[in-house]
């Protein structure tokens, strides 16, 4: 299962085997994983293909260990397979559009009903539900309640165990009332050995009222059986795009990519709690990133993120130097915010420019350091973009109103802007001095 992988990344970053080892041992488990997951071994040969290839070609960036940027790569091709960067197109691509949920019994799809209605009902459109639920007790009554709670009508025949008919008439009534989006909640499992019996009324649903859009509803919980549950509701009624629910819960939602390997459906939504709101349009790296544990991986990416944020200014910098661009306290600020994230501290000094003219720094200039650098980040946050882009607009008036938005004193906030002020007259001389520029910042 998929929750092997999430082990595997911990050991990975904090295991005692060599880097090599550690990435063999690593790609081994991930393998094996999906595999047991069921997803195609063609399909798990080429992800950990595209990762030994990438791994072999690409250096890790700067600040960025190895091994934190090893996970990356495998976070990257992951997410690739869930459909990477891009979130699921959730729009209905026709006007009316019918959708049928299906899924076994207990999964949530009355609930994801009525999420569905009210999410699409917030973009605009015109909502109805159809109940065709005809098995469990007080399923209409379910529906009924829900649909209440959101204002959208629901369409039930109490007395009637004609599924089919039901989905019929009340898309037929919905749609001559011209009505935009029609949702029917259908039954799950009805006793045990009559699953067939279920897909053959799928089927049969599926056929008469071809809806524009099945949606199969699963539970995150799932893991293995996904594959085969998937692929027989693939096969009765062409399932064309998935909904994971409860992944509020502590399954690690493995059956995910086993539903998308025997649909080749893409997951549009995730459930995230019992509330009418708790749906939220499936984000592929958000999805990954909770799979391999996302503590670790928050952390990675933050780094990565400050490491491009410092990469820029690092840039910045140059282009200051050799005049092709002004520097602004914002600049200032972003480096620092951006330095701070990568700790360590003595760093966060030496970037400054000028406190780096200054040679070694001891151990208690550092901690001042640290000190201010807090004190600074909180003036900077009180100050306007207009402030932050041209320092010296800020006046005594400004400097007070400054000091009391972050609480400190004006004397500091003077301090802040003088100690700009002395990083541009530094720059200036530095600029007369290029070969020293060179020296000073080419190891930036
Ligand atoms: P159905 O039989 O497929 O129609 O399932 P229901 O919609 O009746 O839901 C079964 C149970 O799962 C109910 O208690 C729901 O409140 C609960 N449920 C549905 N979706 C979610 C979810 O995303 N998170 C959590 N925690 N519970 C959910
Ligand atoms: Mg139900």
């Amino acid at each position: 299962m998929l929750d092997g992988i999430r082990d595997a990344v911990k050991k990975f970053l904090t295991g005692n085997a060599s880097y090599d080892v550690a990435v063999e041992e690593f790609i081994k488990e991930l393998q094996k994983s999906l595999i047991s997951s069921d997803v195609q071994v063609k399909l798990v040969l080429s992800l950990t293909n595209k990762i030994k290839e990438r791994l072999k070609k690409e250096t890790p960036p700067s600040n960025l260990e190895r091994r934190e940027w090893f996970i990356k790569v495998v976070y990257d091709e992951l997410s690739a397979l869930f459909g990477g960067d891009k979130e699921p197109e959730v729009n209905p691509k026709s006007n009316p559009w019918v959708i049928m949920l299906v899924g076994v019994q207990g999964t949530g799809k009355t609930t994801t009903a009525g999420k569905l209605a009210y999410f699409y009902k917030r973009r605009g459109y015109k909502v109805a539900l159809v109940g065709a639920d005809v098995y469990r007790p007080a399923a209409l009554e379910q529906l009924r309640q829900i649909g209440k709670q959101i204002n959208v009508p629901v369409y039930g025949e109490p007395d009637s165990s004609d599924a089919v008919g039901i989905s019929e008439r009340g898309v037929a009534k919905f749609l001559s009332e011209r009505y935009e989006l029609i949702i029917i909640d259908t039954a799950g499992r009805h006793g045990y050995g009559e699953e067939s019996k279920l897909l053959d009324e799928m089927k049969e649903i599926y056929e008469k009222v071809k809806p524009n859009e099945v949606v199969l509803v699963i539970d995150a919980s799932l893991g293995q059986k996904a594959f085969d549950l998937a692929k027989k509701f693939h096969e009765a009624s062409n399932v064309g795009s998935i909904i994971i629910t409860k992944m509020d819960g502590t399954a690690k939602g493995g059956g995910a990519l086993s539903a998308v390997a025997a649909t080749g459906a893409r997951i549009k939504f995730i459930g995230l709690g019992e509330k009418i709101d708790e749906l939220e349009v499936f984000n592929p790296r958000r999805f990954v990133a909770r799979i391999l544990g996302m503590g670790d991986l928050e952390a990675i990416i933050e780094k990565m993120k400050a490491t491009e944020e410092y990469e820029s200014i690092q840039n910045k910098m140059k282009d200051v130097i050799s005049g092709k661009s002004k520097l602004t306290l914002r600049d200032m600020y972003k480096q620092i915010i951006a330095v701070r994230k990568m700790g360590p501290l003595s760093k966060i000094l030496q970037l400054i420019p000028g406190t780096n003219m200054l040679g070694d720094i001891k151990e208690d200039q550092v901690k001042i350091g640290e000190e201010k650098m807090k004190k600074w980040i909180s003036i900077m946050n009180s100050m306007t973009y207009e402030e932050l882009d041209n320092p010296s607009i800020i006046d005594k008036q400004r400097m007070r109103r400054i000091a009391f938005g972050s609480g400190t004193e004006v004397e500091e906030v003077r301090e802040l802007v003088e100690h700009f002020n002395m990083i541009q007259r530094t720059l200036k001389v530095l600029k007369r001095r290029k070969k020293d520029v060179e020296k000073l910042f080419g190891q930036l």
